[in-house]
């Protein structure tokens, strides 16, 4: 700690580490990136088993001035902390549904749009008027819009989210569960909440050619999802033998490098 004068002691506390900094001015940073038009949406494909593109999933970038490209993995924590995730996630569903008209204006025939949700979005009361909002705003309909929420999302307030969930499927829109098999998995949700999709975390999918246990995982999945009557989707997918193999699983979709990486959209 810093030596202060006698009645000058500075506060430095121990946890004001390289990492507590980072966080802080990536938090002033994160304040006004909206305004300032730092944040950008990008979109990744997916693709059917004939590889044909089918849908594309929003993903977020920011472009700070002050701290350069930082990755969501590592600021969407950030913005879920500081609440600032609620205008940002609004952000996105609204740019993501722009983007799915924009494209169907151009005659492109992409059939839906995908948007991660955090939990602290979800888990508050004017969630399904914000996406109500957001697609009538584009003249959309619910099933042109699928949310990834994670299963860390499940264990909050799970009557709200059951609600609201159950809100989201009357409005035709489609439920996933994103990274799949890698959170807290209590499978007991499954019996009850309205979920549609399953989306196989990249973890299992890039340990398909080396490890017979992930090869056994993905399939026992997809047959989860199947007997659930669940669509099952796997991303990550960077090399031409693991489309082989998902696709032999079974999986309705795809997603991964391989095949398309995220990018500005292109009309
Ligand atoms: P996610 O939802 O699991 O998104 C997929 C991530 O995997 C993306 O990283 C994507 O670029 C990456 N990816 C796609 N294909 C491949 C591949 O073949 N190989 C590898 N190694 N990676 C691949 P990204 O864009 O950096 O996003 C990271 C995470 O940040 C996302 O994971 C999601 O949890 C979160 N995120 C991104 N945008 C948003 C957003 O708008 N809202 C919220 N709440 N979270 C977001
Ligand atoms: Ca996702
Ligand atoms: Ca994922
Ligand atoms: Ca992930």
């Amino acid at each position: 700690a810093k030596q202060g004068g006698k009645n000058n002691v500075t506060f430095y506390a121990p946890e004001m580490n390289a990492a507590g900094t980072a966080r802080s001015s990536m938090e002033v940073g994160l304040r006004g990136a909206l305004e300032r038009g730092e944040l950008q949406v990008v979109y990744q494909p997916l693709h059917d088993l004939s590889g044909q593109v089918r849908g594309a999933e929003a993903l977020l970038r920011w472009h700070s001035a002050a701290l350069g490209h930082v990755s969501p993995a590592t600021f969407i924590p950030v913005a879920e902390d500081t609440g600032l995730i609620i205008p940002i996630g609004t952000y996105v569903l609204n740019e993501a549904c722009r983007q799915l008209a924009a494209w169907r204006e151009a005659g492109r025939p992409i059939e839906r749009m995908s948007v991660n949700v955090s939990p602290a979005q979800f888990v508050r009361d004017d969630f399904v008027d914000v996406v109500r909002r957001a697609l009538q705003s584009w003249r959309l309909q619910g099933r042109d819009l699928e949310l990834e929420l994670t299963e860390r999302m499940i264990i909050r307030d799970v009557e709200g989210v059951s609600r609201r969930m159950a809100e989201l499927r009357a409005m035709g829109v489609r439920l996933s569960i994103d990274d799949f098999g890698t959170g807290n998995s209590a499978l007991n949700y499954l019996m009850t909440l309205p979920v549609t999709t399953l989306k196989v975390d990249r973890t299992f999918v890039q340990a398909l050619e080396d490890s017979p246990g992930a090869y056994r995982i993905v399939q026992a999945i997809v047959a989860l999802g199947h007997a659930l009557g669940l669509d099952v989707v796997a991303e990550g997918v960077e090399t031409p033998a693991q489309l082989l193999q998902v696709r032999d699983l079974g999986v309705e979709r795809t997603q991964g490098f391989l095949l398309g990486r995220p990018g500005p959209p292109r009309n």
